[in-house]
């Protein structure tokens, strides 16, 4: 970190527009001298200053890309020990444990659990991220197999996991171009290991249960070259894994230790055989800090509470989720469908959408921009108000996909109705339920003609 706040605040736009989310330049510009805000966030710096600030601005543990394509995913990148003090960034990717020593119908049912388990929550995809192929036969032809299988079953990323470079050449061989992460340089084979990620431009873990040697065998590959970089302090007991975990992240964040500024992949799966507690250490590694934490199976009864965990914990605090603002076909509605208004937070568009969905009455469910702000606090704020209402209501084309003029508006805003209707004297104004709940019953009797 080169540059002072000042420094960096002498490159910025100095407009105070507010859009990086600080109140001014100046705060964002302290901020990104502490390695707590991202360059990114400000839309208006010229390309040369961002070249410039680069290194200033570098995220204090490095972004680490695995895999391509639309399955690839980057873990590291945060900013922050606590989530409250700003939002954490990259979620943590949970991966399965495969080795070439499992039958070929266990490598394929595992295969089939990662692949099976996918969950739409808020409107986000959640689901296995990660296949991790370990080499336990020590024969790299057998490993060669195991990668051509997996990789015919599924497109996921890969992690090649073996401590023997000729194998794990055997294995990314076998990959191709698909941007495996090898698993991992040791004190042992540290040269060959760091020789072969850089020729292959792979991304690469590295491996100590010590954390001074850890730290070392990293120094070491960046001099040789390397960026891309996952640690793995290795020590396979639950209380050393947790303390080395928060050391690592204190020593990148707080003291700039630049051999520990990567993101750290854990082995669970490893460290018990007891399903239980397995989950319950993936769970502990999941909030302090794993990037990727490696279990032994993707049964739905353990990765679905893993992967809400990973979501809640890596969605900003700040930010509202929320969905377009826009009309939604709710079922195949028709110019006789009803017409609903709600707000624009997630949680509140995907309860109302959902229940609509359970009435079987197909509708047209408008969604106003109120921030990510549910309907009672939008109202409170001035942004579910009846001028917002009306000119969404005016410029969404709904008039010209309808044949009726009626207008469901939730019942919690009741009061608004009088106002509504005279902002929008074409439409009449019906109060709907309180509850979303309440919606499948209303929707039944609820007749537009
Ligand atoms: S977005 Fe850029 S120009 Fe706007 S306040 Fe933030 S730093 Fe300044």
């Amino acid at each position: 970190m080169g540059l002072s706040g000042l420094d960096i605040f002498k490159k910025l736009p100095k407009t105070n527009c507010k859009e990086c989310n600080f109140p001014t330049c100046l705060a964002f510009a302290m901020k990104l001298a502490q390695g707590q805000a991202n360059l990114d966030d400000c839309p208006y710096v010229s390309d040369e200053v961002r070249a410039e600030l680069s290194e200033a601005s570098a995220p204090p543990i490095r972004g680490v890309t695995v895999g391509t394509g639309d399955q690839a995913f980057k873990v590291g990148e945060e900013l922050v020990l606590f989530r409250h003090e700003k939002t954490f960034f990259n979620p943590t990717v949970f991966g399965v444990l495969i080795s070439d020593d499992m039958p070929q119908d266990q490598v394929e049912k595992l295969v089939k659990q990662a692949e099976e388990c996918e969950h739409e929550r808020v409107g986000v995809i959640l689901k296995v991220g990660v296949l991790a192929l370990k080499c336990a036969s020590g024969d790299a032809s057998k490993f060669a197999s195991l990668v051509e299988k997996v990789k015919g079953l599924s497109a996921k990323p890969l992690i090649l996991m073996s401590e023997d470079p000729a194998v794990l050449k055997a294995g990314a061989e076998a990959a191709g171009d698909v941007n495996p992460l090898l698993y991992a340089a040791t004190e042992a084979n540290i040269e060959a290991v760091g020789e072969l990620a850089k020729e292959k431009g792979l991304p690469l873990a590295v491996k100590d249960a010590d954390l001074g040697k850890l730290a070392e065998l990293s120094e070491k590959l960046t001099g040789m070259g390397l960026k891309d970089m996952v640690l793995d302090p290795a020590p396979r007991s639950p209380k050393d894994s947790f303390t080395d975990l928060v050391a690592i992240r204190r020593a990148a964040l707080k003291d700039k230790f630049k051999p520990f500024g990567f993101p750290v992949i854990t082995f669970p799966c490893e460290e018990t055989d007891d399903e239980l507690y397995e989950t319950v250490l993936a769970a502990l590694y999941t909030c302090k800090y794993g990037g990727i934490v490696i279990l032994s199976h993707a049964e739905q009864w353990r990765m679905y509470p893993l992967l809400v965990l990973a979501l809640n914990i890596y969605t900003d605090p700040q930010r509202p989720m929320a969905v377009d603002s826009k009309f939604y076909e709710i079922g195949a509605p028709d110019e006789n469908s009803p017409v609903l208004v709600t707000s624009n937070f997630s949680l509140t568009y995907f309860i109302v959408s959902g229940e609509i969905e359970g009435s079987k009455v197909p509708a047209w469910l408008g969604v106003v921009d109120t921030d990510g702000q549910s309907v009672l606090t939008a109202w409170a704020a001035g942004k579910f108000v009846p001028e917002a209402i009306a000119k969404f209501i005016n410029t969404s084309g709904i008039a010209d996909k309808v044949k009726h003029r009626k207008l469901i508006i939730p019942g919690y805003v009741a009061q608004i109705s009088g106002e509504l209707d005279e902002e929008l004297p074409d439409w009449e104004i019906v109060i709907g339920t309180r509850e979303a709940a309440d919606l499948p019953a209303f929707l039944r009797q609820f007749s537009t003609s």
